[in-house]
């Protein structure tokens, strides 16, 4: 059972609800509710949905959905938002494919020297490059769904969207996977990077600093640059967007504060203290972030 200290209680054993993976019938039974119109069906309607002639059989693996998966509501059976779901995960694709995408141009422009990046995708993760420069822009798992009924085009795109979401949403202190706490601490890149087999590679290694994102509740954790939480600042991008840097339209990899190792400096480390300068067209804007990784105030210099 999980642990109880953490002001979380399970109602079923996580062992018990994975019994949902245990039989064919009950995904079946799942995907069958999934389609159907307002996700209910009869028990004979479900029954003859999933081909399966042995009532008892079917009785018996029907019934270890019911309650949590599904609700037996009146005479039709409806799938839950725990049905949902177990739907969805397989859906992403992650337990069931790992597709590759060679070297393909990709949308914007690499902030160091204005070639065309490149997207590759392999082992669930999903890398933008500039060949021209030789330097990696950003790396992020991204789930195969992503590419289903996209063109390579529209898969990119929807990575970025998606990995500025979550970043923001994470460095704001709320799990995307388990909607759990996310601690939030500055770390020095290359030290406690070099701990991790994961990060080997790490794009944003040369950072001098970089935020670790740990749930207290789920398996997630992470290291992303500290000027993603600029992001999350709305008055940090109405100063930028009045500077023509809109973060909708530009991608992640061409913002300087998250590419860039320069525009990120530690003022202190106890307390933390972290600025972030970004480059303006008629000269910069400076955010000092406190020691939570929080915008305390900005600077414009002309
Ligand atoms: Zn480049
Ligand atoms: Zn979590």
């Amino acid at each position: 059972m999980l642990p109880a200290d953490d002001g979380f209680r399970t109602d079923i054993d996580p062992q018990d609800a994975f019994q949902v993976f245990s039989h064919e019938l009950r995904l079946e039974t799942l995907y069958a509710l999934w389609e159907a119109s307002n996700y209910a069906l009869s028990f004979s309607e479900l029954q003859s949905a999933v081909e399966e002639r042995d009532s008892g059989k079917f009785t018996y693996h029907l019934e270890q959905l019911t309650g949590h998966f599904v609700r037996e509501d009146d005479s039709e059976y409806v799938l839950q938002y725990a049905g949902h779901r177990v739907i969805d995960a397989i859906q992403s694709g992650v337990f069931t494919a790992s597709p590759t995408v060679e070297p393909t141009a990709a949308p914007g422009q690499c902030p160091h020297c204005d070639g065309t990046p490149t997207f590759e995708y392999d082992s669930h993760l999903a890398t933008i490059a500039c060949p021209e420069c030789a330097t990696k822009l950003i790396e992020y798992p991204f789930d195969p769904g992503g590419f289903q009924d996209r063109s390579p085009t529209e898969a990119i795109r929807t990575f970025d969207e998606r990995t500025k979401h979550k970043w923001r949403l994470a460095s704001g202190g709320t799990c995307f996977v388990c909607a759990g706490c996310v601690e939030v601490e500055y770390v020095d890149s290359p030290t406690e990077i070099d701990k991790h087999d994961r990060y080997e590679e790490y794009f944003a290694a040369g950072q001098p600093a970089i935020l670790h994102l740990d749930c207290t509740h789920c398996s997630f954790y992470s290291f992303v640059p500290v000027g993603v939480r600029l992001l999350d600042s709305p008055a940090v991008l109405g100063r930028l967007a009045s500077h023509g840097l809109d973060i909708s339209t530009q991608y992640l990899w061409e913002l300087p504060f998250v590419t860039d190792p320069a525009t990120t400096t530690v003022q202190s480390r106890d307390p933390w203290h972290v600025e972030i300068t970004v480059p303006t067209e008629t000269g910069s804007l400076t955010v000092d972030l406190d020691h939570e990784a929080t915008v305390e105030s900005i600077t414009e210099s002309l």
